[in-house]
């Protein structure tokens, strides 16, 4: 299968050019259909599959008609550092799609980020900690999401966010796409999913 089998819109396609990728990974090719077409997903994949790319070129597809400026797409990671390289891999396919990324975790200082969110962005990387304190401080608005991913989601169920998972999904339009990728699928996995998703 080729990336060519998407159709994807000319600006993606420049950005997996960019990226340098040539045919897309089993959980790509699995998971971008699926994701194009709006509908919920659950992905057993762990990191070094290409799950990122599986959503990240989708859901920029499905962002690009649409009001700019305001959260559209939420992606909840586990750890600074999934989040960092989300983050990049949306700047990347962003140079092309000009839909913009801020990145939200704990442990560094609070303006940099807000000034980022009141700067205008459609993606949201974050670490659930840090994104309520945002919200609580109302530097972030959830009102406008159109679709959430959990990426890792069992690392972020071993590190205690479970909690702060469902307060955050609590604050998010009922009307959305739901993407959950996790490498396994403990009991708490499965209800959130039974929770949280439409038919995924
Ligand atoms: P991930 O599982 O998303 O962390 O991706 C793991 C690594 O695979 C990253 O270095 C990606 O840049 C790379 N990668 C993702 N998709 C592809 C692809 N279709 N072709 C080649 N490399 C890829």
């Amino acid at each position: 299968m080729s990336f060519d089998s998407f159709s994807f819109h000319p600006r993606i396609a420049d950005g997996i050019k960019r990226l340098g990728y040539e045919k897309p990974t089993p959980i790509q090719e699995q998971a971008m259909g699926p994701v194009l077409e709006g509908r919920d997903l659950m992905g057993l994949a762990e990191t070094g599959t290409g799950k990122t790319a599986a959503f990240v070129l989708p859901l920029s597809q499905r962002l690009l008609d649409g009001p700019r400026g305001r959260i559209r797409a939420l992606v909840l990671a586990p750890t600074r550092e999934l989040a960092q390289q989300t983050h990049e891999v949306l700047t990347i396919v962003g140079k092309d799609t000009k839909l913009r990324s801020a990145t939200v975790y704990g442990g560094v200082g609070y303006e940099p980020q807000i000034n980022k969110l009141r700067n205008g962005v459609e993606f949201v990387v974050a670490c659930p900690g840090r994104l309520l304190d945002l919200v609580e401080r109302g530097a972030a608005d959830l009102s406008h999401v159109e679709v959430v991913v959990l990426d890792e989601a069992d690392r972020m169920l071993d590190m205690g966010f479970l909690p702060d998972i469902r307060r955050i999904l609590k604050l998010l339009p009922r009307e959305r796409q739901t993407l959950l990728f996790t490498a396994t699928m403990p009991p708490d996995i499965e209800r959130l999913a039974r929770d949280f998703m439409r038919s995924p």
